[in-house]
C-alpha cells in the first residue's frame, strides 16, 4: 500500500470500486474489450486501470497509482490515456472519478465532430447547453488532454472527434450514470438526425433546468442520490 492511502482498507475498496464500474460498463454496453479507461482520485494522485487489461481480468492490486507529478511504480503501466485523467481531475476539484469509453452513439456522433446540443433537458446533467465535442488529437498525447479539459469547461462531460466520450462526476456512481446518460442523449441525437433534426430548447429553458438540478439532482429514477 502506498504512503498517501487514508488507510488500507479504504484503498482496497476504491481499487474494488473501479473494477466494479468496469465490469458495469461492459454489462450496459457501453464498452467493449481494452478500449475504455477508468479513474478515481486518491491522496494527491489517482487509481487508474492498467494499459490493455480487460475489464474481467482485472484484479485490485493491477489498477495502478500514479502520482500528482505523474509517476508510478515503473513494474506498472497505466492505461495509455492516463495524461487527460489525470489532467482532469488536477483542474477539477469537483470531480473525483473519470470514465471513458469508445460506446457506439457517442462515438458516431464524435465522428462528425458534433457537439450534442439540447436537444432533451438532461443535456443539463452533464452541466449545461450541450455537451461539446474536443477537436481531434491522437489518442494518448497531451494535446487530447488539454482539448478534453477545455471541452469540459462547466461540463461534467465532453466527446472526443473520432474517438468517443470522457464522463466524470464526484464518485464512480455518478461517473457511470452520467456515461449511460450521455450515450443515451448521443443516440437520441443520431435518432432525431433521421427524421428532420431535433427541435432545440432555447436557453432560456436550460437555464431552467439548470437551475433545477442544482437543487434538486437530475430527476430520474436511475440518478444517484449524490447525498452521500
Ligand atoms: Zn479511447
Amino acid at each position: 500500500m502506498h504512503e498517501h492511502a487514508p488507510s488500507a482498507v479504504d484503498e482496497t475498496t476504491l481499487r474494488k470500486a473501479v473494477i466494479h464500474a468496469g465490469l458495469e460498463t461492459n454489462r450496459r454496453g457501453l464498452n467493449q474489450g481494452t478500449s475504455g479507461n477508468i479513474s478515481v482520485r486518491l491522496g494527491d494522485g489517482m487509481l487508474i486501470t492498467p494499459s490493455g487489461v480487460a475489464y474481467e481480468a482485472l484484479q485490485p492490486e493491477d489498477l495502478v497509482f500514479v502520482n500528482g507529478e505523474g509517476r508510478w511504480d515503473p513494474d506498472r503501466k497505466p492505461s495509455s490515456e492516463w495524461h487527460f485523467h489525470r489532467a482532469i481531475l488536477q483542474a477539477r476539484p469537483d470531480l473525483g472519478a473519470v470514465i471513458h469509453v469508445h460506446s457506439v452513439y457517442a462515438s458516431v456522433v464524435a465522428i462528425q465532430g458534433l457537439d450534442i446540443p439540447a436537444l432533451h433537458y438532461m443535456v443539463a446533467a452533464a452541466g449545461g447547453n450541450s455537451i461539446r465535442c474536443a477537436p481531434y488529437a491522437t489518442f494518448g498525447t497531451e494535446a487530447l488532454s488539454q482539448r478534453a479539459v477545455e471541452a469540459m469547461r462547466d461540463r461534467t462531460a465532453c466527446l472526443l472527434a473520432n474517438h468517443g466520450m470522457i464522463a466524470a462526476g464526484p464518485d464512480l456512481a455518478q461517473a457511470l450514470w452520467l456515461t449511460e446518460e450521455v450515450e443515451l442523449l448521443a443516440r437520441q441525437y443520431v435518432l432525431s438526425l433521421q427524421i428532420g433534426g431535433p427541435q432545440l430548447l432555447d436557453d432560456a429553458e436550460m437555464e431552467r433546468v439548470l437551475e433545477k438540478f442544482r437543487h434538486y439532482g437530475p430527476q430520474r429514477d436511475d440518478a444517484p442520490s449524490g447525498s452521500d
